[in-house]
């Protein structure tokens, strides 16, 4: 028995089976449909492209895994050494681990030690937004915002040393007066919140938080897990305003394997960098640096370059802002466009009720949740297929 994801299993419907899987489309049982949501936001470059297999089959006649303790493999120095390229500023530091969730620990874990590495203990509260989603592990969940995910935290009683804020940058600047003494990091994801419901904000806000981080000595972490590689018109959120510390993942293996990464900056590294043993960043996921996902990753990346994925983003988003311009209906709030990603927002979750099961009888997978109908397809969707998705979620509305 498969125990299914955020699933309530006596009431759930039978899952749909794939078949097969090319480009953009799925193969059902019975038909083939678009993936406009590219399996979680990671499939940047669709299904079975020959390339991304070839990278994979030919390090797995190599081998498949041997782990970074002690041992090493030009898989991982390979994608370390692109990364740090890839990245702006000095964020050089690559620590890597097997998914987002744990990538976001990493990077947690990372900001407070940094303190206590320096004697300041007392430095243990986290900023972060409201709406937060960072993953589904403990502590991630608690710097999170959404209450579904905070019952262990509740259950289990432990102190919270998380503020929540508005991405409104005057809440930003109280906070700071507020708290900047016991601050060891802000934790955002850029740009745009995805699980929290798909919101866009303003880079000034980043660009905010990044002053008053250097002003009082704190930390500033972007979760890219979601934003990273193109998502929002940028390679990075980060090229635009550099973090201390970034985490990555989901489309880091173009979605070909899950692998994430946690990369820091010189002045991180630094405080770990010592002759005391107890400095070390104590954490190592088995399958860190697995090299059938290193090597992966550093065929996606050349393909990224390669064929213009920016450009492919960008026309993403010009097309979704022409198809959607005229369009309106009572039932929906907002409608939101950044990059790949193109959300209606609806005033109440069940006007999306039976969506999906519509959508897929129009050729097209979606998972909308609660009041959000989204797509996030591929980058390599063509006009037609993406004219498609936006047509049945238009469809939806005028039935
Ligand atoms: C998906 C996601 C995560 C968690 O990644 P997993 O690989 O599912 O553990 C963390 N942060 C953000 C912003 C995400 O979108």
């Amino acid at each position: 028995m498969i125990w299914r994801p955020y699933t309530q299993m006596k009431t759930a419907h039978t899952p749909y089976h794939v078949y097969a899987a090319k480009g953009v489309y799925l193969q059902l049982d019975d038909r083939l449909v678009i993936d406009s949501i590219a399996s979680w936001w990671a499939m940047i470059h669709g299904y079975r492209h020959p390339e991304l297999t070839e990278a994979i089959v030919s390090q797995a006649q190599r081998f498949s895994h041997v782990m970074l303790g002690d041992l090493t493999h030009d898989p991982v120095e390979a994608l370390a050494e692109r990364l740090a390229r890839w990245t702006p500023g000095d964020l050089n530091y690559c620590f890597f681990s097997d998914s987002g969730s744990v990538a976001v620990e990493v990077a947690l874990k990372m900001a407070l030690q940094f303190y206590w590495n320096q004697g300041q203990s007392h430095r243990d509260h986290v900023l972060s937004l409201r709406h937060a989603y960072h993953g589904d592990t403990f502590r991630a969940m608690e710097v999170g915002d959404d209450p579904d995910y905070h019952f262990i935290v509740k259950r289990t009683g432990s102190q919270s040393t998380v503020t929540h804020i508005s991405t409104e940058i005057k809440e930003l600047e109280e906070a700071f007066d507020a708290l900047h003494e016991r601050l060891n990091c802000v934790i955002v994801e850029p740009l745009l919140q995805c699980a929290g419901g798909l919101r866009t904000y303003d880079v000034s806000f980043l660009r905010r938080a990044r002053e008053l981080c250097d002003r009082y000595g704190v930390l500033l972490v972007f979760d890219e897990v979601a934003t990273g590689f193109g998502r929002v018109g940028e390679r990075l959120a980060s090229d635009l305003v550099t973090p201390d510390i970034v985490a990555l993942g989901k489309a880091l293996t173009g979605g070909y394997i899950g692998h994430a990464v946690t990369i820091a900056n010189e002045r991180v590294f630094s405080a770990f960098y010592d002759d005391n043993s107890e400095h070390a960043l104590m954490h190592g996921p088995t399958f860190m640096g697995n090299p059938l996902a290193c090597a992966v990753a550093l065929r996606s990346l050349e393909i990224f370059e390669r064929e213009d994925y920016l450009g492919k983003v960008r026309r993403i988003e010009a097309i979704a802002k022409r198809e959607l311009a005229c369009f309106k209906d009572p039932r929906i709030r907002e409608i939101r466009i950044l990059g790949d990603c193109i959300c209606l927002e609806t005033y109440d979750a069940q006007t999306l009720k039976g969506y999906q099961q519509y959508a897929l009888e129009h050729g097209v997978f979606a998972r909308p949740f609660l009041n959000y109908l989204y797509a996030m397809p591929p980058y390599i969707i063509t006009e037609e297929e993406l004219v498609k998705v936006i047509d049945v979620m238009k469809g939806w509305f005028n039935r």
